[in-house]
């Protein structure tokens, strides 16, 4: 079931939230302390959070700045609520990190729609404290992979290209989504560096077992263990 928190010191405004969200069929975590929130978020790991901007002890605005910095919860999708219509305000927000920025009063449908639009552009990745594809296991917390019981020791970039192979099995990553993915935007690296990475992510993996890593020929790489390898 989808977790969604809601961040919310009013009471009935909470309350409201949650049956709206539960009729939709998420499961509803409500926090109403601020300085909670971030430790309940590393414990639930929501797929969403709906943040109330004005919390007593500490703003929703210095909880999402802190959310972004933390590796392990930073993509969840975060949806600041507030009663502060100025354009300044709603920019001061989305710079702090929320995706979105939804004003009080608000009508509920589109809320519902908003949460809706938000969970469908969140990478599912981001709420999962593991992967596992046939035998190979990546914990996401503690950054190791495993292949049966034996620990595989990979570079950043290689765990990283793996994380996004085995976030969708099956999938055929372009070079191109796999650059962008991987390495951002702002790097210029050659499409070739993805075949070098490649390489050296699967003989990590390979000496534990039989190659997942499938090249489709003039595309891109999927994790798939229905094919039989012939490249490289
Ligand atoms: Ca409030």
């Amino acid at each position: 079931m989808v977790k969604i928190m809601v961040v919310e010191d009013e009471q009935a405004l909470a309350l409201l939230l949650k049956y709206n969200l539960e009729k939709e069929g998420y499961e509803v975590v409500i926090e109403s302390n601020g300085l909670k929130v971030v430790a309940e978020v590393e414990q639930h790991c929501p797929s969403l959070i709906l943040l109330d901007w004005m919390l007593p002890k500490m703003s929703g605005v210095e909880i999402c700045k802190i959310i972004r910095t933390k590796p392990d919860i930073k993509n969840i999708p975060i949806i600041m609520l507030t009663a502060k219509g100025q354009e300044e305000d709603k920019i001061k927000g989305l710079t702090a990190g929320a995706d979105d920025y939804v004003t009080k009063p608000f009508s509920v449908p589109e809320l519902m729609a908003r949460v809706k639009t938000n969970l469908r552009r969140a990478p599912e990745i981001s709420t999962k404290k593991e992967l596992v594809y046939e035998d190979i296991k990546m914990d996401l917390l503690e950054k190791k992979v495993f292949r049966g019981e034996n620990y595989i020791h990979l570079g950043p970039t290689e765990f990283r290209l793996l994380k996004l192979l085995m976030s969708e099995p099956k999938k055929v990553f372009s070079r191109e989504v796999l650059l962008k993915t991987v390495w951002g935007d702002n790097i210029y690296v050659e499409s070739r560096t993805v075949d070098v990475h490649i390489r050296r992510l699967r003989r990590a993996l390979n000496e534990f077992g039989t190659d997942y890593i499938r090249t489709v020929r003039a595309t891109g790489y999927s994790m798939d263990s229905s094919q039989e390898n012939t490249e490289e």
